[in-house]
């Protein structure tokens, strides 16, 4: 029996969500008194799988078929399926990402096995129990679930673990084949277009985030969020009403019925931090807000908070990160 974590791939590196979920299931590995094994899919260099030995894992198994460069939920869960009948695995870890999600649920039919998302905690396994903690109401409550079948499968919140970096250890690399067929390739999209912010940076995955609301008055003032993002390397995002509005792109906008971003810092600026913007935005490590309205809620969620007019307060901020 072993632990399968599956890791996800970007521009040929292991995504950092992917790392978090490999450090997560290598402690669970360590709990259960076993090892942990990562299933990587698609175009992900052989280097990047082998240095996932830093987060604990001992073996990848890679399925390097062409086809999957694209992410397509019934190959992706035929290629899974099969490394977890392969290693024995009762539990299988992904990122809370939206393919791990995908990827998670049609398993836990395939398998017939439990599934929780959006999980913030190691398991609690006394009495040969296997209960976590997840995120509910839009990460407004907790609540801890008991997966009781034999297979379980856990899809851990972004930046609620740290990635070890463990230099030096290394993974061993084995081929896997789960002999695809055309019919596995059905329901392909036609194209996939990765949709960059206009800093070059891809919204899910930036680390930093600065993003305007309402405040911000128009479309005309939003040099102001792109001078900020430039600066420090970040993408740039908005609140829905202003992607309603179209003063920015609708991929931009982030919160329960646009994007989830888990960036290590998001800066908001004139956004009033309303439940459904900060459902999207809620597991970033650092808020830093900037709202004239000393009473706003986002001040609530902030880890820093600046009271003042944005006009004023974001050229100096731009000018002290040009200087850093
Ligand atoms: P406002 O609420 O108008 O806030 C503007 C803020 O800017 C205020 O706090 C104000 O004090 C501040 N401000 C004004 N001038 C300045 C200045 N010069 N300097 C500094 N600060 C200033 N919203 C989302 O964002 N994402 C979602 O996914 C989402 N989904 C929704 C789903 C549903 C079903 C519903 C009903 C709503 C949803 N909303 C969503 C909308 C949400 O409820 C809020 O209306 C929205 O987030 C408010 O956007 P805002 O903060 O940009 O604007």
């Amino acid at each position: 029996m072993s632990v399968l974590v599956f890791v996800e791939g970007l521009n040929g590196e292991i995504k950092k969500s992917s790392l978090e979920a490999a450090s997560y299931g290598s402690q669970v590995a360590q709990q259960l008194g076993t090892t942990a094994t990562a299933v990587a899919i698609g175009e992900v260099h052989e280097e990047a799988l082998t240095k996932l030995g830093e987060q604990g894992i001992s073996k990848v198994l890679y399925d390097a078929d062409d086809r999957l460069k694209q992410f397509v939920a019934d190959a992706y869960v035929k290629v899974i399926a099969k490394a977890a009948q392969q290693e024995s695995a009762k539990v299988l870890v992904f990122s809370n990402s939206n393919i791990g999600a995908a990827v998670g649920s049609k398993l836990a039919v395939r398998l017939n096995g439990s599934l929780a998302t959006n999980v913030t905690s190691l398991p609690k396994t006394d009495g040969g129990q296997f209960v976590v903690t997840r995120g509910v109401f839009s990460g407004k409550a907790f609540a801890d679930v008991a997966l009781i079948s034999d297979v379980k499968i856990v899809a851990v919140k972004k930046n609620s673990f740290e990635a070890a970096h463990n230099a030096g250890n290394t993974a061993t690399v084995e081929k896997l084949s789960a002999e695809l067929t055309d019919a596995d390739f059905a329901a392909a999209p036609k194209e996939t277009v990765m949709q960059d912010s206009d800093g070059g940076v891809l919204l899910p995955e930036a680390e930093i985030v600065v993003s305007g609301g309402r405040g911000l008055k128009g479309p005309k003032n939003w040099h102001l969020v792109e001078d900020l993002a430039k600066v420090l390397g970040a993408a740039t995002a908005c609140s829905k009403p202003v992607s309603d509005m179209d003063w920015r792109p609708h991929h931009e906008h982030v919160g329960q019925t646009g994007i989830t971003v888990s960036p290590n810092l998001y800066i908001a600026i004139g956004i009033s931090g309303a439940i459904q913007h900060l459902a999207g935005v809620n597991s970033s490590k650092v808020i830093v807000v900037i709202n004239k309205d000393p009473e706003a809620p986002f001040f609530k969620a902030a880890d820093y908070g600046i009271v003042g007019d944005a006009f004023e307060i974001v050229p100096k901020l731009i000018e002290a990160a040009k200087a850093l």
